[in-house]
């Protein structure tokens, strides 16, 4: 059985890949209930000049079609924004996984309302990354989460 850690681990890879390719470092992936990979992917606001193409929106379109949501698992660094909530919930993934919520804070407490089991790990060196590059990339920041 895989561990939430395990998972998140995927997450995490993605954000530094993303922070290597000097994008915005948030990864994401989504996984079967038992842990087989569906999709992973990271932010490429940056690199595809795509303010659409957030980290969860990158491993659910890598994801490809699926049958049922349900008991999939989305594993996302930071807390997920208002639109990747609403993708949450509009296919109905059963469940998420937050890796950092103390950076940002999305529609998490909303998609807990709303039935999705909400895991939030709080990991120190994710929310020391988000909190390294908010610092750092200011305009960058306000830009992703929309923010003038
Ligand atoms: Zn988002």
């Amino acid at each position: 059985m895989t561990t939430d850690a395990e998972l998140l681990a995927v997450a995490a890879e993605e954000a530094r890949i993303g922070a290597e390719e000097g994008g915005i470092p948030i990864g994401a992936a989504l996984f079967t209930r038992d842990g087989r990979l569906l999709g992973r992917g990271h932010n490429r606001r940056v690199q595809d000049g795509d303010a659409s193409m957030h980290a969860e929106t990158n491993a659910f379109r890598a994801a490809g079609r699926q049958r049922s949501y349900r008991d999939t698992v989305m594993v996302t660094t930071l807390s997920p924004c208002w639109y990747c909530s609403g993708l949450v919930k509009q296919f109905g993934i059963g469940r998420v996984i937050v890796g950092d919520d103390q950076s940002f804070l999305g529609g998490q407490h909303w998609l807990a309302e709303h039935g999705v089991e909400v895991t939030v790990v709080n990991d120190p060196a994710l929310i020391a990354t988000m909190g390294a590059f908010i610092h750092d990339h200011p305009d960058l920041w306000n830009e992703d989460i929309g923010e003038e």
